[in-house]
């Protein structure tokens, strides 16, 4: 992918959040990792008029390269680094206040259910990382103590961050865990939901985790690759 279609890609999916009710006007944002540099979404711009021309490029410090008049980053901008620091392998981060997770993560409580097939053979359990104040170092904390398997997290008392290494599949993540979040949320009005046999559980959780685990060792290996210099 281009320099040019990554951004494309980027302003895409912030849309798509938009659309999808993952976001309001002003609020989540979207980075990715390119050659070193990052591209990150501008700061109180509405979804509706984002180009790609728009995005901010800043390096790894989170100092600005490159920005279009008047435009800054997301104020969380070095909580997308701090992903990126920890995880080399991810090369895309989105994060928004989806209502549902976002509930979640009101009440300090993982998204997890014995019940959901599908929850636990892809997204696992999403837990919660400590509440840190936005904008500040406070906010990723706690990241270092689950995001080594895990490829979402709650931020407790505000939102949602997922990650990967593509940007499709992180904006797949952040979808997900939405609809789990408003399935488990509609499930529990409607009655108590049942849950899955126990050994079948097991079973489905481990094998999750494992294709999980694997997947980020693959990108880890071919990211150390990538940086080694020849
Ligand atoms: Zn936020």
């Amino acid at each position: 992918m281009t320099e040019n279609q990554l951004k494309e890609k980027i302003v895409e999916v912030v849309k798509r959040e938009y659309r999808n009710g993952m976001v309001n006007m002003f609020e989540g944002n979207v980075s990715a990792r390119f050659d070193g540099r990052y591209f990150i979404t501008p700061s109180q711009v509405s979804k509706e008029i984002m180009t790609p021309e728009m995005l901010i490029e800043i390096d790894e410090s989170g100092n600005v390269l490159k920005a279009p008049d008047g435009l800054k980053p997301s104020t969380e901008v070095m909580m997308h680094l701090e992903v990126y620091r920890l995880r080399p392998d991810v090369q895309a981060v989105v994060h928004n206040h989806s209502p549902y997770a976002t509930a979640y993560a009101l009440c300090g409580l993982p998204i997890e259910s014995d019940c959901m097939t599908e929850m636990n053979l892809t997204l696992g359990r999403i837990p919660v990382v400590p509440y840190g104040t936005p904008g500040t170092d406070r906010i990723y904390q706690g990241f270092s103590d689950v995001i080594g398997s895990h490829c979402a997290m709650l931020l407790a008392n505000h939102g949602l961050i997922t990650f990967a290494d593509d940007l499709e599949l992180a904006y797949s993540y952040a979808e997900a865990a939405e609809k789990v979040a408003q399935t488990l949320f509609i499930a529990h009005q409607i009655g108590s939901p049942v849950s899955l046999p126990q050994q079948e559980l097991e079973h489905m959780r481990a094998y999750g985790e494992s294709k999980r685990v694997q997947r980020i060792n693959r990108a880890l290996e071919q990211a150390r690759h990538i940086s080694v210099p020849v």
